[in-house]
């Protein structure tokens, strides 16, 4: 397969160099050439298919060209351990959900996939820096955790990432340096990119992103719809309502639409932050200003994805015709987290929520992208009772700190990417 830049003026590349420079030269995004269809006999009987069997069907054809067969199977031994189970709450609704990797947030399929990918196909000794407001960070360190050849650079905003997100960030040590930084997120950010921009740093240490615009991040997810898919009772028909931030996860779902995903349609959800549901009930695409919000990890104003989106789609209105879209508020966000556990007691945590509410009336499944642990401050209090997470993170949260703190210098952050 081979990948062309969504912003159309760069060269095509195979699978493992679009994934070698994240973002296509041109300053594109990397999408597939083409969506082939999976064959009639794989979706007939897709009942009852377990993820690992599900995945190598889906990424075969991305993938083709670089990768054995055989490789690419123990890829994805590897990086998926954990199921994405679907819960049936009701005769109609389901919830896929998407935390059952270890940091407990849907990154964990990408970072993971990721991580082991690269691996097999090493281009020397790599320092993986990313910035973070919470759950990037710690799917990437945890993915490339111990991995030989790589190291990990994460810069967290001090003070404003949850402190269970704090731990799995900031306690790991070995190859994981976590920068815990004296500023806010857009500061990590804007340190990030002035490293990249750093062509003495950049001849000294191999650097890479990591980031969610990888294709080697994006193409594992759509495996988990079709793992949906292949929980339903027979003869469901479904929607699917999907949270969205930078919209990896929605275009994702989109894409296994292409290749035969069994799905009536996708729903993008959103809280306030809602440039693309605003786009898609007739508006112009104006990205305005950051909401922050309950659901703080789709609290992003110009989705990276919003471009992939456009590019499967050809023009607006076929967008408009194949995608429908809303925008929930915080307070509507926790009186759906009510109802939830009044209804069905199942806890969810707010970004599941917001998914919840876009689905409505309309039969389907629910994406939760995270473990309510994460965010268990905020599930007491919306719920009105005192939730604490699970007893089998009990450990996590007693773990040494070892964060090293900086200041918004970038020489601080070289410094200690040379370290
Ligand atoms: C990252 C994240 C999202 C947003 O996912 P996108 O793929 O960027 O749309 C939603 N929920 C949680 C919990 C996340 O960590």
């Amino acid at each position: 397969m081979l990948y062309r830049s969504t912003n159309g003026k760069a060269d095509k590349a195979g699978f493992l160099d679009a994934v070698a420079h994240g973002l296509a030269p041109d300053g594109g995004l990397y999408v597939p050439e083409r969506y082939p269809r999976l064959s009639q006999e794989f979706l007939d009987n897709l009942q009852g298919r377990d993820l690992n069997t599900i995945a190598f069907e889906v990424l075969r054809p991305y993938v083709e060209g670089d990768l054995p067969d055989e490789e690419i199977r123990e890829v994805i031994s590897d990086a998926f351990t954990f199921d994405a189970p679907l819960v049936q709450l009701s005769d109609g609704i389901f919830v896929l959900e998407l935390f059952h990797g270890p940091t407990l947030a849907f990154k964990d399929f990408g970072a993971r996939f990721m991580a082991r990918l690269m691996r097999r196909k090493s281009r020397g000794e790599t320092t993986i820096l990313t910035a973070t407001s919470g759950d990037t960070g710690a799917a990437v360190a945890s993915a490339f955790h111990r991995l030989p050849g790589f190291r990990v650079v994460v810069l967290y905003p001090s003070g404003k990432v949850t402190r269970f997100q704090e731990q799995q960030i900031a306690t790991l040590g070995d190859n994981v340096a976590a920068l815990e930084v004296k500023g806010n997120f857009d500061d990590c950010q804007r340190l990030v990119k002035q490293a990249f921009g750093d062509f003495e740093l950049r001849s000294k240490v191999i650097l890479c992103s990591a980031n969610s615009i990888n294709v080697a991040r994006l193409l594992p997810q759509t495996a988990y719809f079709f793992r949906a898919c292949a929980q339903l009772p027979a003869g469901s028909s479904v929607f699917c309502s999907v949270p969205g931030g930078n919209f990896g996860n929605l275009t994702a779902g989109l894409i296994g639409r292409e290749m035969g995903l069994p799905v009536q349609g996708f729903i993008a959800a959103t809280n306030a932050n809602d440039v693309v549901p605003r786009f898609l009930s007739g508006g112009v695409y104006e990205p305005g200003p950051v909401v922050d919000t309950l659901s703080n990890a789709m609290d992003i104003a110009d989705p990276s994805n919003f471009a992939r989106i456009c590019s499967l789609f050809g023009d607006d209105d076929r967008i408009r015709a194949n995608l429908s879209g809303s925008a929930w508020s915080d307070s509507q966000t926790k009186q759906a987290m009510r109802d939830l556990f009044e209804k069905y007691r199942y806890i969810a945590e707010p970004h599941g929520a917001v998914a919840r509410l876009a689905l409505g009336n309309l039969p389907g499944i629910f994406v939760e992208t995270a473990h309510p642990a994460k965010f268990a401050s905020i599930v007491s209090d919306a719920l009105g009772i005192h939730y604490s997470p699970p007893a089998e993170f009990d450990e996590l949260i007693k773990r040494k700190k070892v964060s090293i703190e900086i200041g918004v210098e970038y020489e601080d952050v070289k410094r200690e990417i040379l370290r």
